[in-house]
């Protein structure tokens, strides 16, 4: 009889769990019984249908009932060390063993046994390294008909041992599991209690039992990193703020060579309300690519540095930076306000300067990379950071930077990342939403045209006649593979092409991932200074990059890229008021599918439709970007598929921050690898 264990309580604490298993568990991020839980079966055998072997399909997982008419066994020498031909009335396949031993060595002529696993190919038909069952056990596994769950697994644990430990856990919490969704829908899913969902999760009774369980835990999952979200953002609403006098919009506006927009108004208010408040501020100010975000921060920056208390800006490289340090130097040089940029590459000499001056004169803009959070830094009077681009920074980070001061400072995210209300709801929930949804007026128009192999020729001529006029032009190459080494291939060789051809003469250089951040820099500034007119790049470019001069932008096998991103590149272009280009050429016999993907990029500039619609077809995990930008790893959850959950979990209450604070500290096993700040 198992003993009675929490969710929270450590793996070894379970029957059959030693130091040994422990450790491999481990491997698997299986630390406590609930992450034993929540490792929920990859895949099932459906025992309950035999199938007849002359019925078989290659790559399905399969179950076959019958009796061993032949073995082979090779002592030595490459492949296989081991064979058997199992037949039944239809037909016979092989069941290859690449180890010697059990349970292949248990096989004889004649037996009867059930052999469960994928159709694979080797010489013909063949399961390799079947699950066998022998004899009376093969009978009882007939008989008891269901569904066999298979495990993700790890040298050394077998899907045997998992099933004997998924099922103690099990045991183990019958009696001390607490809800967390609501009744009503494990009910509605055909579950009484939520042990229920997850004994169906590992032991369902059919394939529909197994997947409405699975969905209840992802969204369960969800549902309760949504809630901490919204704890934490209740929480952060109880700390006292640095109440900041306001600064006023029309003299901001006075100072301005350009009418803000009603949008970037609108947003300025929202901010100066939140930052007279009381409360720390948690905003994120989402709007597409050249909407007009950075005039909305310097506004944010001049209030705090007006009221005597630096302003730190933080920017993810060191390209976008400068770019930065040079903008809002402009806006805030009028206010007599000072502004200094610290980035890694700031040598020790400056930086000593830089924190001399940030303790004589507090009202000031500090503008750089991670670099300014160090420790030396004086920023005890830091009212307000602002960070950009923060996709690229987690909650956990975010957490982290402001409520180790104190006061919180408020804080201001800006994303160039148009992202869906659902998404945002359940993946920002932390930070109260700020849109700027209308463009500056004046701005040339950006077309989008899709290229075919035919027009290539006319595009190029085009591209000479921009140079000539003194325009600049990306050439964008996507990332193969997840590797900067690939990825440079095809941008490398562009390069070369470029170099030796008729655009050579405007000066052209090659941007990429793997390059120096000094040397990014390097690049992106002789690019803005009209140094060099063909920039040649990877997706490098892709955040913040504001050259007014740049009016044309192929992307070449544009139909790898998501629409989203196609998006942000494309937004690189046209920000001088010029007419501007953005060409999609698709790779020579790219699917007719993809040509229409692309399409809707040439009907709409709309940075929120196309973001609808890239979540549509490629699911949450795609439009946010992935796990390194900040969003945990779920256990059951999988963003690319259950974009329904997200859209599901949007739409219910979050959970008070009292039972949210409470499920935490039994349910920490949920978020371990993101060590989620306490609420
Ligand atoms: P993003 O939202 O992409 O950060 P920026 O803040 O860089 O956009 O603004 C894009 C360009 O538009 C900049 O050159 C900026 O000076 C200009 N701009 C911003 N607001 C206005 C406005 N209200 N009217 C005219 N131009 C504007
Ligand atoms: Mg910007």
């Amino acid at each position: 009889m198992e003993n009675t264990l929490k969710t929270s309580e450590k793996i070894g604490l379970l029957n059959g769990v030693g130091s040994a298993r422990e450790a491999l568990l481990e491997r698997l991020s299986i630390r406590t019984v609930g992450d034993m839980l929540m490792h929920v079966p990859a895949r099932f055998l459906d025992r309950r249908t035999i199938i007849p072997i002359a019925e078989l399909r290659l790559g399905t997982d399969a179950v076959v009932s019958g009796r061993i008419t032949g073995l082979s066994r090779r002592p030595r020498g490459r492949g296989p060390s081991f064979s058997a031909v199992l037949s039944d009335h239809s037909g016979s396949i092989t069941l290859t063993f690449f180890r010697p031993g059990f349970p292949g060595s248990k096989l004889q002529q004649g037996m009867d046994v059930i052999a469960c696993g994928r159709i694979d190919s080797y010489k013909g038909y063949t399961i390799v390294h079947p699950e066998l069952y022998f004899n009376e056990e093969a009978a009882g596994a007939v008989k008891a008909p269901g569904m066999l769950p298979v495990y993700r697994l790890t040298a050394g644990l077998t899907q045997g041992v998992m099933r004997k430990l998924a099922a103690s856990a099990l045991d183990a919490v019958k009696n001390s599991m607490a809800d967390i969704l609501p009744d009503e829908l494990i009910i509605s899913g055909g579950f009484k209690c939520r042990w229920d969902v997850f004994n169906a999760a590992h032991r369902p009774d059919s394939p529909e039992e197994s997947k409405l369980a699975r969905d209840l835990l992802a969204l369960e999952e969800l549902y309760l990193y949504r809630s901490v979200l919204a704890a934490i953002r209740m929480k952060g609403s109880q700390h006292p703020g640095i109440t900041l006098s306001s600064f006023s919009l029309s003299e901001f506006q006075a100072s301005l060579l350009w009418p803000l927009t009603a949008a970037q108004k609108r947003v300025c208010l929202e901010i100066s309300a939140d930052m007279a408040g009381g409360v720390p501020m948690r905003r994120l100010v989402q709007g597409d690519v050249g909407s007009g975000k950075t005039v909305v921060a310097a506004f944010a920056c001049i209030t705090s540095a007006l009221n005597g208390k630096t302003a730190a800006v933080l920017a993810p490289t060191e390209v976008l930076a400068t770019q930065h340090f040079r903008s809002m130097g402009e806006f805030c040089s009028r206010f007599g306000i000072k502004v200094h940029l610290l980035t890694g590459g700031t040598p020790g000499t400056e930086r000593k300067k830089i924190a001399e001056r940030l303790t004589e004169n507090t009202g000031c803009v500090l503008v750089g990379t991670h670099a300014i959070l160090e420790d030396w830094i004086p920023l005890n009077s830091v009212a307000l950071v602002v960070i950009d681009e923060q996709h690229r920074f987690g909650v956990a980070q975010r957490e982290k930077l402001l409520a180790s001061r104190n006061p919180r400072p408020h804080a201001l995210v800006m994303s160039a990342t148009p992202i869906p209300r659902t998404l945002a709801m359940t993946f920002y929930g932390d930070l109260e939403l700020s849109v700027i949804d209308s463009m500056p007026p004046g701005r040339g128009i950006t077309e989008t045209r899709i290229v075919d192999h035919s027009e290539k020729p006319t595009v190029f001529k085009f591209m000479l006649e921009r140079l000539e006029a003194g325009e600049r032009i990306f050439l964008v190459y996507p990332l193969k593979e997840a590797s900067e080494k690939s990825d440079l291939r095809d941008a490398a060789t562009a390069f070369e092409t470029v170099k030796s051809g008729p655009m050579a003469k405007f000066g052209t250089a090659l941007l990429h991932g793997s390059m120096s951040p000094a040397e990014k820099v390097a690049v992106t500034e002789q690019f803005s200074s009209g140094q060099i007119s063909v920039l040649v790049s990877t997706t490098v470019i892709e955040v913040g990059i504001d050259v007014p001069e740049a009016t044309v932008m192929v992307i070449s096998n544009a139909e790898r890229f998501g629409l989203s991103q196609l998006h942000q590149l494309r937004g690189r272009v046209g920000r001088g008021g010029k007419n501007s280009w953005c060409f999609l050429v698709p790779e020579d016999g790219a699917s007719r599918e993809s040509f229409h993907r692309l399409e809707l990029l040439v009907s709409t500039s709309n940075g929120f439709i196309i973001a609808e619609k890239d979540l549509a077809i490629r699911g949450p995990g795609q439009v946010l970007g992935t796990a390194q930008h900040g969003i945990p790893c779920f256990k059951v959850a999988n963003l690319s598929i259950d974009a329904h959950l997200v859209r599901a979990v949007s739409e219910m209450q979050p959970m008070t921050i009292q039972v949210v604070h409470g499920l935490l500290k039994s349910q920490l096993w949920r978020y371990n690898e993101m060590k989620l700040p306490s609420v």
